[in-house]
């Protein structure tokens, strides 16, 4: 595509579009093509965005009452819905993922995103305490829910608006005006979102988008201004502790979900057939681009063979392709500088000792795709949990499979981690897979299941993996500020 005639992306700043000091290209990883020319916000329009919100912050979006709100909501959600070939045509070109995907899973869960969160806040109730003093007198102790204030919220590319929205349901909900910085790499659908919110009856300067990078950009200029009131955060675990050294300064809150190297623990008890099905799917969705894919196999001895040679088959049926073909299950991976990333991991792992199951390289794709970033399902085995590809996230579509004896050994590899954000356990026992699951040091732990969310249940990490949960009311604790009561009665 011709650069001069490429589409732009603006900074949404109180209802208007807003150009940057420059713009910098987005193209689609599935076939280098120009997508659009996007405008990086520099410190001026983060400012302008952050002033925007605090002014929204007093008007009546702060003061709506609760049912209101929730209903608000719910008509983002609807408008989600009515606009989701839009939105999911955005995201596919920014990202490069099967549009069936994009459909069925990112845009999908938008919408649910804001009717979960609808449902949260229009039933959420507040601590109350009758208070027993001397004498017989008593006091009465409640608490009320305030917003947060102006809510600085950093996304990235991975699951660009289902993370998104993630964030923003809950933080309109409680009354929040946000500054949002999308990925650099996906700008789009934030900035489409902008006209959906405005449609469903959100005010002007409420949600405002600031587009750039991280350091030296949209991201740093938003968590350094002194305007913010709280960053929520979902990234990389090293920008997490850059983003909390900036919010340090001025005592700011964060909420923070970061990176995961997690682990399935496969026994032989299990239903072979649809633990590699689950295998398949946590190893491979999204291109190994979701941070609660699993990186590290451990299968108990008697089935590790089958296990990894039924695994490698499946690797092998994946379709590689357009995102529109029916076929295509599998896209290609963000950029070229993250393939360059993965590939390195590739190199490493082989000279760490991995014997290369399947993959370990870029495909051959079909014409038209070469200027894309494709990378091929990778299988190792070989390694063990000192070697730095078992221990570091690689963030694609790979896996290490390792075998074990015993229950004990099973829970030592998979704890021995600096993350914790998420692990499955697949057996037809269940007595263990309970056992198993509640010893695992991380967030989310599945049984013969991997990423099945109910949206009212907590959500985060341990460790590298993050600071608080989201999810249900746990949301509603950072995206709120409670003011006690106490009146002497
Ligand atoms: P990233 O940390 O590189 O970038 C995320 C966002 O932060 C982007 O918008 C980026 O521009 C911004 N950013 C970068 N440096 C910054 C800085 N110094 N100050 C402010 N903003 C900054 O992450 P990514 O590569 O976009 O995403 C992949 C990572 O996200 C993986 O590690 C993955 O595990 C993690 N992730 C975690 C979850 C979760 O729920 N735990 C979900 C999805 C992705």
């Amino acid at each position: 595509m011709n650069s001069s005639r490429a589409a732009a992306v603006l900074n949404v700043v109180g209802g208007e579009r807003l150009p940057g000091r420059a713009t910098f290209e987005k193209v689609n990883p599935a076939d280098g093509s120009l997508v659009a020319l996007v405008h990086d916000a520099g410190p001026d329009v983060v400012d302008l965005a952050v002033s925007a919100a605090r002014t929204a912050l007093d008007g009546p979006w702060g003061a709506m009452p609760v049912n209101e709100r929730a209903q608000v909501l719910r008509r983002i959600a609807d408008k989600i819905d009515e606009r989701a070939d839009e939105l999911a045509a955005a995201e596919t070109a920014d990202t490069g993922k099967p549009a069936a995907l994009v459909r069925d899973l990112d845009v999908a869960r938008a919408a649910q995103n804001f009717r979960a969160f609808a449902d949260v806040i229009a039933s959420a109730g507040q601590d109350s305490f009758l208070t027993d003093l001397a004498g017989g007198r008593k006091a009465l102790n409640y608490a009320v829910r305030k917003p947060l204030g102006v809510v600085g919220v950093i996304v990235p590319w991975n699951l660009p608006i289902l993370l998104l929205t993630w964030k923003l349901a809950p933080a309109l909900g409680c009354g929040n005006t946000v500054v949002v910085k999308p990925s650099e790499e996906t700008p789009s659908s934030a900035t489409l979102l902008a006209d959906i919110l405005a449609d469903a009856g959100v005010p002007d300067g409420v949600y405002n988008v600031v587009h750039g990078f991280g350091p030296g950009s949209a991201g740093e200029y938003l968590t350094t201004h002194p305007g913010i009131d709280g960053i929520t955060f979902t990234g990389e675990s090293s920008t997490g502790s850059a983003i909390m050294r900036a919010a340090a300064d001025r005592v700011r809150p964060v909420s923070f979900e970061l990176g995961g190297k997690n682990a399935a623990i496969v026994f032989a008890d299990c239903d072979l057939e649809k633990t590699v099905d689950g295998l398949t799917r946590s190893i491979f969705l999204n291109t190994g681009q979701v941070c609660l894919c699993t990186e590290r196999v451990y299968v108990e001895r008697p089935i590790f063979d089958q296990v990894v040679t039924r695994l490698a088959d499946r690797a092998r049926q994946l379709r590689l392709g357009h995102p529109d073909g029916p076929e295509t299950t599998t896209g290609p991976l963000i950029s070229e500088q993250h393939r360059k990333k993965v590939l390195s991991y590739f190199d490493l792992a082989v000279s760490e000792g991995a014997t290369v199951v399947t993959g370990g390289g870029v495909p051959t794709v079909d014409p038209g795709l070469d200027g894309g970033f494709w990378i091929e399902p990778t299988l190792w085995t070989g390694l063990g949990n000192s070697a730095r590809v078992v221990r570091e996230e690689v963030f694609g579509p790979v896996a290490a499979l390792i075998p074990f004896d015993t229950e004990e050994e099973a829970i030592r590899l998979a704890n021995d981690t600096e993350y914790g954000l998420a692990a499955s356990v697949w057996t037809t026992d269940l007595a263990r897979g309970h056992r198993m699951a509640q010893r695992m040091d991380v967030g989310m732990a599945w049984v013969n299941t991997w990423y099945l969310r109910d949206l009212r249940s907590p959500f985060g990490g341990a460790g590298l993996s993050g600071i608080g949960r989201e999810g249900g009311h746990h949301s509603l604790q950072f995206y709120s500020e409670l003011t006690n009561v106490c009146v002497q009665l």
